[in-house]
């Protein structure tokens, strides 16, 4: 018999544990759904299922503002921006985010301009973004504010920034399906299947102002409103009758799924807890959830945390990269500040294992590779 070095026979006794393993509606859940669809014969183009989709969402939204559902976060975006602020210009946007934020803006006609974020919370925050436009003499077309990993943000901050600075805003609150209850500021939500609430591939905007979301709507649907006729360039970010089936049937079993996603996070963070140089998002698994877990890690350590829990078959994910200045496809974005705070967050930002049905061995598991790579 062939021997093996201990660490691959440990690696054997114990499978490779995910870094994610989404969870979405069964098909029990969304069949009743479905069947609908082949009474109606209505297979898109805002049929009863999208109707009641959107109307489901906006009443999530205790401001009263009004949904309008799109193909996917990253479109919805380029069209929020496109209807918000349909003129070149910068578009003023953290580097610390995902790479959708800054395709969105040049998708819009829009150029990314790359600045940094606060140290301890992580954001681009209105006071940050208020400096950059009074002091630093920059002219910006629009701001997008990223709700970090579904982390809670002050919208109403944002709407304040808007008013004083009258620089439209659009929140790029895509992975904060479970936090968002209020649009102060138009936001959009990412419906994909790795976020909290996923219907494969989806998303929504949602706004106070009725006119905005009726545009954004047509923007949606070849620039239609109400007649056949296209009032501007827009483009087809439809969601299908299937999707919003499935969306319908994720919405019906979300108090479930939230309290599976609640479970896991108490035993992420009973598991790390004795770790003092591991640090989560504030509040997460305990007033808000999102379909990952973040965890902050002592100066520059995330490269060698992630090739030791490799090496214990733990899977990690970098979910933001290393920064929007650090992606090809934006070198050419501006910088309008050094990027010190985001160079930082990129070299200590791990994403850990996080599921719906994570266990409490697993998290343990966890815990005990990163302790052991953290004293590598
Ligand atoms: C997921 C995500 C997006 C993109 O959402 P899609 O629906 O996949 O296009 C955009 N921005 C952030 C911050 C995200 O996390």
């Amino acid at each position: 018999m062939n021997r093996r070095p201990l660490i691959a026979k440990e690696a054997e006794t114990s499978p490779r544990l995910a870094v994610m393993r989404p969870l979405g509606p069964r098909l029990e859940a969304i069949a009743p759904y479905l069947a609908r669809i082949d009474a109606s014969r209505w297979y898109s183009n805002f049929g009863p299922l999208v109707g009641e989709f959107e109307a489901r969402l906006a009443a999530r939204f205790a401001d009263g503002a009004a949904v309008s559902t799109v193909a996917n976060a990253t479109l919805g975006l380029a069209l929020a921006l496109k209807v918000r602020a349909d003129a070149p210009g910068l578009c003023l946007m953290p580097a610390w985010t995902f790479a959708a934020t800054a395709h969105a803006a040049l998708l819009a006609g829009l150029t990314p301009a790359l600045c940094d974020v606060e140290p301890d919370q992580g954001i681009l925050t209105p006071a940050r973004a208020g400096a950059l436009v009074r002091h630093g003499g920059m002219k910006f077309a629009a701001v997008v504010p990223v709700l970090a990993h579904g982390q809670p943000a002050d919208l109403d901050a944002w709407a304040a920034f808007e008013r004083e600075f009258e620089i439209p805003v659009v929140a790029d609150a895509a992975a904060g399906f479970d936090t968002v209850g209020a649009a102060p500021v138009p936001l959009v939500v990412s419906l994909h299947a790795t976020k909290a609430l996923g219907v494969g591939e989806g998303g929504f905007f949602a706004a106070h102002d009725a006119a905005l979301v009726a545009r954004f709507r047509a923007a949606t649907t070849f620039g239609f409103q109400g007649a056949r006729e296209s009032k501007f360039a827009a483009a087809n970010a439809k969601i299908s009758e299937y999707a919003a089936a499935v969306g319908l049937a994720a919405l019906d079993g979300w108090p479930a799924a939230r309290a599976r996603f609640m479970g896991a996070a108490a035993h992420m963070r009973a598991a790390l807890a004795p770790i003092p140089d591991v640090v989560l998002q504030a509040g997460w698994g305990e007033t808000w959830i999102g379909a990952t877990c973040l965890a902050r890690l002592p100066r520059g350590a995330a490269d060698r945390v992630e090739r030791g829990l490799l090496a214990a078959g733990v899977e990690t994910r970098r979910w933001w990269s290393r920064g929007l200045h650090r992606e090809p496809a934006f070198r050419g974005a501006p910088r309008v500040e050094t990027l010190t705070i985001t160079q930082r967050l990129a070299a200590s930002t791990l994403g850990l294992p996080f599921m719906q049905d994570l266990g409490a061995g697993e998290a343990a598991r966890v815990a005990s590779a990163l302790r052991a790579a953290l004293s590598a």
